[in-house]
């Protein structure tokens, strides 16, 4: 159980340290630069940004709702 525990703080250390060399802090710094670069775009319906084609992809999956999901959830 020790181990398991040590691994847990090894494994989430890890992560940490890894998302911090690539920039990844605290606040939204890295896909604001790429927005404002014009790598990256905002999606006008949320707050999501990526790529052109993956704009286009999100906003097919996020903000199109499906005809049948609409009526299970009513159901339930
Ligand atoms: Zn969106």
């Amino acid at each position: 159980m020790a181990e398991a525990a040590l691994l847990a703080v090894e494994y989430g250390s890890s992560v940490a340290q890894l998302l911090h060399g690539h920039g990844y802090g605290p606040g939204h710094s890295v896909s604001a630069r790429a927005v404002s670069e014009g790598v990256w775009r905002e999606c006008p319906s949320c707050d999501y940004v990526g790529a052109p084609a993956s704009i286009a992809n999100h906003k097919r999956k996020a903000h199109t709702v499906a005809v049948g999901e609409q009526a299970q959830g009513a159901e339930r």
